[in-house]
Order: C-alpha cells, then structure tokens, then sequence
C-alpha cells in the first residue's frame, strides 16, 4: 500500500491514538480482492487480510487513531461522540491517486465510547459489508469495505452475538459532526480544520473567490445527489444523524438501513425510529436539517462583527442549491427508470402516477421498474386491485412514449432499473448462515450484487426477486448492532 497519512497531521485534541484490540478465534468471514487491487494491496498484503482485517496487523507507517466528534442525534444534541469502536488505521492512495481512509470497525473501546464496548457484531458487520457493496455497485456514492473478519468473542447485544471486524474504506470519514465538535469544544481548530477539509476534499474551491462559500455549495451539492440516488434506488438509511453524513456525499454508517420492496413512502425501516423522523420520504427534508445544522458551524469563521451578517446571508444562500440540485438529479433520474424523455413535459406527472400506483396496490418496487422495462404491462396489470387506474397510466405512458426514440429510452431504462437490491431477508439468511460459519451465501450475494443491473439466472434466486408474503413477519433491524 502506499500512504498517505494527512489526519494525523490534524492538530491531536481531534483524534486519540490507540492499537485495535483483536478478538478471540479472528477467522476469515469474506474478502473483496478487486477493491484490495484497487487500493494497492500487493501480494503480501492480499494474502495477510485476516489479520489486517482483525486489527492483528497494523502499519508502522499510520498511526491507528479514534477521531473524535458531536452529533445531532434524532433532532437532538448529543454533545461528544467519536469513533467509539473504530479506528482509521490507514489512509492509502488507490490507482487512481485518491487518498482512501482504512477503517476498522468493531475494534475495542476508545475514549469516546461512552457506554459501549467497542465491538460489532457479526450480523451488523454483514449487513453494512453487502450494502456498501451493494450501493457502490449500483452507482450510488458510499463507503465499502475491504473484508470482513467473524470470531469465537461473544458480544452482548439484546442476545449474545459472535464479534466481528470490518475493514471499511471511504473517501472520508469527516462528518458533519466532526464541525459541531469543534465549535463545542476547541473553537480555534475551526479555521485551520476548514482549510485543511478544503484541501483535501474540495482542492477546486480553493481558487474560487470565496473558498469557504464555494466549499460549502459543493458539500451541500454532493449531498443532494447521493440523497436523489438513495430515493431512485429505494434505499432508506434509517439513521441520519449529523455524526452519519459525511463531507463528501458518500453514504457512511450503516445500521438499521433497508432497501424498499413494496413502495412504502413513510415506510420505517428501523424499528428504534419511533417517530418516522428517517422514513425513506423523509430523507430529503432531514439531510436539508442537517447541512443548516452543518453551515451554522461555518459562521464563526467571519470574525468582524460587521461582516458577521453578510456573512450568515452569504452562508444561507448556499442552501438553497439542495432542493434544486435533489429535484434536478431525482427527476432525471425518475425519467430514466420509466424510459421516458425528461424534456417531455409530462414524464414527471406520468412518473409520479406509476409510483402512486406501486404504493397503493403494495408493489415491489425494483421488480416493477423491470416489468416495465420489460414491457410485462398485463403482469403488472395481474397484481392490480384498481385496473382502471392502472389502464389510465399506461395509456399516458404509451402516449408520452409514442413519438420518440424508444430504442434510446430502453437502452437508458437497463442502465438504472437493478434486477436486485439487498432486501433485509437476503441478508438476514447470508447472517444465519455465516453465524455457523458458513459463507457460502455471503459469497453468493456478494456476487450477485456486483452486477446489479445484469441479470444473472444462473446464480439468482426466487427470494433475491420479490418481498416476502405479507403474511410473513418482516426482518426487524434496529439500532443495535
Ligand atoms: P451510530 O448511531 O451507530 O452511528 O453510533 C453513534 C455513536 O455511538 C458513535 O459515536 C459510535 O462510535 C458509538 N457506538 C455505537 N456502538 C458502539 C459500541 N458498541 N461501542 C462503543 N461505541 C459505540
Ligand atoms: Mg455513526
């Protein structure tokens, strides 16, 4: 691996370094060796993955460190968190010379772990290791993860659970909380903090007239995409605290996350959210909260009592770039899922009718995206209850559809509808499997996930495409993991 270890030349009241602390009986759980080459892993390394990733092998060349930072937790502040049970224990160049963070979760306790114990379980460790596969294969930004490593350490959760480590990658592990932290508790990092998150991760903004306000529509751009990716896709985070967004728009920290089945707007996915504050409809409103959460935390920087108010209007003004950044990325999108032109004045409208058919009559939402793109209209039409209502979308669809290049438009349909996402029950039998050391069905989906977007009847299965019965108990995630 080559290097690159810019955190740790961060002032050290923002991190405290520590080694992991292995578990008992560390054993493989999966590896992802095409990200591995990516990030330069030579065959040294490739073959030590085991231990690397279950903390039995650091580098001398990074120091391991928890990051500290505060959060809004459900609307509230949460004073200090920090990496309570992960440590960056690298920060690598991959081919492409982007600087990528090594983060080992699940890795003991810090000084920021308040109550916990520091570890992870193996069935979370699953979860977030197929989803940020999954995501990252399905175009969405986010974090992945090298590999994942289980082992004989039971871990307490509301059963006993095996432990498990996952050796995360993101392109960065700074939060929106890691600002909060600051302005809380040691105001006069923030300048040097800014500049140093412009270098690293807006180095453009840096030539712009007003680096800091370029810095922030760019922060505040990205996210409006990754969340227009997450509704086009039907993922649902379940927890977006401010200490779960990260600076760059790539999507971090999974816990009680899902992807939709049946198209539920104001469906929870975790169970611990009791207000519906994280409902996938939700999701756009609360990642505009939090990036106002997150520019307040930019107002310091203007020092001159005269200037100060200028300065809060120049700061709100960058917020206004969300909404028409989400709808712009999101009805683009919409469009191309429904293969309809996104000039046509009424694609939007005809999209709109089809969701609100997939949500009153209960259907899954990523397999009617591929009906359609396959043209099963009377298979679609089969599971209605209200066929008019269904008869009246299609002959608008069919109308919109009539004069314009169709061939373009499917072409573009197969490029954005996938044929699989991970639905909780996927998971949840890959988890069951791995708790008695079998992999195999990791194996499987991790496979299956890799191409989402291409059908693959050899190694699909009947459950990888449909929700289950509705007379069967959903999978419960929560926030325990
Ligand atoms: P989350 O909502 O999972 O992102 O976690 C919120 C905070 O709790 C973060 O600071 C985590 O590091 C910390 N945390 C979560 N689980 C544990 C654990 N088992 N041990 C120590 N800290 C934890
Ligand atoms: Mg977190």
């Amino acid at each position: 691996m080559q290097f690159n270890p810019r955190y740790p030349t961060l002032p050290a009241r923002l991190y405290h370094m520590q080694q992991p602390l292995p578990l008992k009986g560390a054993k493989a759980g999966h590896f992802n060796a095409a990200l591995a080459k990516e990030l330069q892993w030579t065959a040294e390394e490739q073959q030590q993955w085991v231990e690397i990733c279950s903390g039995q092998t650091t580098f001398k060349e990074f120091p391991a460190l928890a990051m500290v930072y505060a959060g809004h937790q459900f609307g509230q502040w949460a004073g200090q968190l920090g990496d309570g049970r992960g440590l960056l224990i690298a920060q690598v160049l991959d081919t492409q010379q982007r600087t990528i963070d090594l983060h080992l979760k699940g890795a003991g306790a810090t000084p920021y772990s308040r109550m916990g114990d520091g570890r992870a379980v193996l069935r979370s460790v699953i979860r977030e290791y197929l989803a940020g596969h999954a995501l990252n294969a399905l175009g969405v930004p986010s974090s992945n993860a090298v590999g994942f490593t289980s082992s004989t350490q039971g871990v307490q959760r509301e059963k006993l659970e095996l432990g498990a480590m996952l050796l995360r990658t993101s392109d960065c592990h700074i939060r929106l909380g890691h600002f909060e932290w600051i302005n809380q508790y040691q105001p006069e990092l923030l300048p040097e903090f800014v500049q140093k998150c412009i270098e690293w991760h807006y180095p453009e903004c840096l030539a712009a007239e007003q680096p800091v306000l370029a810095f922030a529509t760019q922060v505040i751009q990205r996210t409006a995409v990754m969340i227009a990716k997450w509704q086009l896709v039907g993922f649902a985070h379940g927890v977006m605290n401010t200490d779960n967004l990260n600076l760059t728009g790539s999507t971090l920290d999974f816990g009680p996350y899902g992807f939709m089945e049946r198209f539920r707007p104001n469906w929870i996915n975790n169970h611990s959210d009791y207000q519906g504050r994280y409902t996938y409809q939700q999701q756009p409103s609360v990642a505009h909260w939090n990036l106002w959460v997150w520019l307040n935390n930019l107002i310091p920087l203007e020092q001159n009592p005269n200037q100060k108010e200028h300065w809060k209007q120049a700061l709100a003004a960058c917020l206004e770039y969300f909404e028409p950044t989400f709808l712009e990325h999101y009805k683009l999108g919409l469009c191309e899922k429904m293969g309809l032109p996104s000039f046509h004045k009424d694609s939007f409208d005809c999209a709109t009718n089809f969701l609100r058919i997939l949500q009153s009559e209960q259907l899954d939402y990523t397999q009617s995206f591929i009906r359609l793109q396959n043209k099963q209209y009377t298979k679609i039409l089969d599971d209605c209850l209200d066929r008019r209502q269904w008869e009246s979308f299609l002959a608008q669809y069919l109308q919109i559809r009539e004069h314009q290049d169709t061939d373009a438009l499917d072409a573009a349909m197969q490029q954005v509808n996938p044929h699989y996402i991970l639905r909780n029950h996927m998971a949840q039998k890959a988890i069951e499997q791995a708790e008695r050391d079998d992999f195999s069905e990791v194996e499987r989906l991790f496979n299956l996930l890799s191409q989402p977007y291409i059908q693959q009847t050899a190694l699909e299965k009947p459950e990888d495409l449909a929700p289950l019965p509705s007379d069967v108990p959903e999978v419960m995630v929560s926030c325990s993991s």
